[in-house]
């Protein structure tokens, strides 16, 4: 409880009593903890690995160059460029002022949602082969959005599809166009959520506390920051979860009116 004491004057400035007034502020407490313990893991501990990564990778990326070995440059060129992403995310995410509720922007224009589709699948490829994963949609997907942004979104809704189906199975990134909108869905079929959880899990560090998840590493921001990104769409994330069966992930985005 936080406790603020005042004292009452007169209108000759006398004072005659004192005001207290008490608020209850360990919610709010609570998430400053969080979130201070959160944003100080990130710069500690995996800004500074993956700082010192990049360039191991372009010093092997320099070599490899050298010795005209196309697919090592290749692939390490993919891994150079993740690691200069999430290094960006995390400056550009985390910074206190951004996190904050309402403050986070969007840049829009106009990109193919149907490539990003397929750039991102092809990142969870190489990130984990334990995954089937699957596009059905068209070949191209012209939306009006922020790029960066909406492949955060589906960075995190694939990586979450592959961390929760610790079994493997299919993933499938489905994105139909419906009048003025694409309509896009991230299907797995891992552990679900129940009912409950479903209401909390687009919370500020919501994470499902159970004996499947308790050994899967995590902080409860992947959906908030989603949600987020996707409301400043004038859209929302929904899903519909059965436990031991699956998840799915939904939102849409506007279809680009521009024709090139
Ligand atoms: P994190 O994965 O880092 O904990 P998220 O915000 O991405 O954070 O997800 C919040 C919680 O929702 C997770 O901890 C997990 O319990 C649950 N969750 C998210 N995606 C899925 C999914 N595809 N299947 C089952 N549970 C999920």
């Amino acid at each position: 409880v936080s406790l603020t004491i005042s004292p009452i004057k007169d209108r000759d400035g006398n004072v005659v009593g004192l005001s207290k007034i008490a608020r209850d502020i360990t919610y709010k407490r609570n998430i400053e903890i969080k979130k201070n313990e959160f944003i100080g893991f990130v710069s500690h501990e995996l800004k500074t690995p993956l700082t010192s990564l990049r360039s191991y990778i372009q010093v092997a990326l320099h070599k490899a160059k050298k010795d005209e070995q196309e697919f090592i440059c290749q692939a390490l060129s993919r891994a150079e460029m993740q690691t200069k992403k999430m290094e960006n995310m995390i400056s550009d995410f985390l910074s206190i002022s951004k996190f904050e509720d309402g403050q986070m922007k969007i840049n829009p224009g106009r990109f193919d949602m149907a490539n990003l589709i397929r750039e991102n699948l092809e990142d969870a490829r190489i990130a984990s082969a334990k995954h089937v994963l699957v596009y059905i949609g068209a070949d191209e997907a012209y939306v009006y959005g922020d790029q960066e942004k909406l492949s955060l979104v589906l960075t995190n809704l694939i990586s979450n599809a592959q961390k929760y189906s610790p079994n493997g199975g299919t993933i499938t990134i489905n994105c139909q166009q419906k009048n003025q909108h694409f309509f896009i869905s991230v299907s797995d079929e891992g552990i679900g959520i129940s009912t409950a959880d479903q209401k909390l899990m687009f919370g500020k560090f919501f994470r499902v506390n159970s004996e499947q998840t308790k050994f899967i590493s995590g902080f409860g921001i992947g959906l908030y920051l989603a949600s987020t990104i996707i409301s400043l769409h004038q859209s929302s994330i929904t899903v519909e979860s059965e436990p031991a069966k699956g998840s799915t992930f939904s939102f849409h985005i506007a279809a680009s009116t521009e024709t090139v």
